[in-house]
């Protein structure tokens, strides 16, 4: 189980489907370092209990329950966090459930986290003068929810652009680049520059566009940075088309249980060796501080 963009969006269109108007009519916390953010779990309890969900939104990996109070119910899911629906407290508790959160009317929502990097918290109701300094990234967004969304919760204001709730032409998209000597995978990586984008989309990323990950960001010329731009969008979009890639010993599935097909349509990740789907050369991997990437090193230059 691992969680990018696609991912998560594919997981709050689920619940999005299926629990707005409902009301958490009680919260278990089986591991405090779920709710890390609160002095005790009974101040996390008692911030969510009772409340009902008017609608759920999304930032990065973050799961964002808007509730009835104005309080926000954020789940930072992180790269292995997930939910599952079921139907009440007979089904059978999956290893590493942290969290379950009991719905009127509706059954069980069971937050589930292998790594225990994930943290659910409750952020309060934004007094009317509040003024929230956003990430220099996501001043440059002309359009989309993304903005409004770091103002009412400002635990999410460090994050970088979002593709989906934030706009961005493939000029401001160049300023980024030219502003900065990281490697370009590098730069797509950083959460503070991107929110939401992990290994296996960026590379398939730069497939499209033709563009190595080690290239530094400011040697990309105007064609490869609009190639770029595009591709970013082009990718995402498709891949939430798809409900997201589940492969591994632990597939990615929505709350229903529900895996996407989007690892049919990979051109590079964990496709080492295997032919390019262009030119035919081996694709190549190679890992640079943890951080494995695969290319083709005739159509990536
Ligand atoms: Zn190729």
């Amino acid at each position: 189980m691992f969680n990018e963009l696609p991912e998560v969006e594919t997981i709050r269109a689920a619940l999005s489907r299926d629990i707005v108007g409902k009301k958490l009519k009680t919260v278990a916390v089986t591991t405090g370092k779920t709710v890390r953010r609160h002095k005790t779990v009974k101040d996390f309890r008692e911030l969510a209990e009772g409340r009902t969900i008017k609608s759920i939104g999304r930032l990065g990996t973050n799961i964002i329950f808007v509730l009835d109070d104005g309080s926000r119910l954020v789940a930072e899911l992180g790269t292995g966090g997930h939910f599952q629906r079921t139907k009440g407290p007979k089904e059978v508790k999956a290893k590493h459930t942290h969290v379950v959160i009991t719905l009127n009317q509706g059954g069980e929502l069971r937050f589930i986290d292998e790594t225990s990097k994930g943290e659910l918290f409750v952020s309060p109701p934004a007094p009317e003068d509040r003024v929230v300094e956003v990430s220099k990234y996501a001043r440059l967004s002309v359009g989309g929810d993304g903005l409004a969304i770091r103002q009412a919760v400002p635990e999410l204001a460090h994050l970088g652009l979002d593709v989906l709730e934030d706009q961005v032409g493939w000029d401001r998209m160049a300023a980024i680049l030219r502003s900065s000597d990281l490697g370009v995978k590098e730069l797509l990586l950083t959460p503070e520059i991107m929110a939401g984008l992990g290994s296996l989309y960026v590379d398939e990323i730069l497939y499209n566009s033709g563009i190595r990950h080690d290239r530094i960001s400011d040697s990309l010329s105007t064609i490869e940075i609009r190639r770029l731009h595009r591709g970013i969008t082009e990718i995402i979009a498709d891949a939430i088309k798809h409900h997201g890639s589940s492969f591994g010993p632990t597939p990615f599935a929505d709350p229903d249980g529900k895996q996407g097909d989007f690892q049919q349509s990979l051109h590079v990740y964990a496709r080492e060796g295997l032919p390019c789907g262009q030119c035919r050369a081996p694709i190549e991997r190679v890992s640079v501080r943890q951080v494995t990437t695969y290319f083709c090193p005739k159509c990536q230059n």
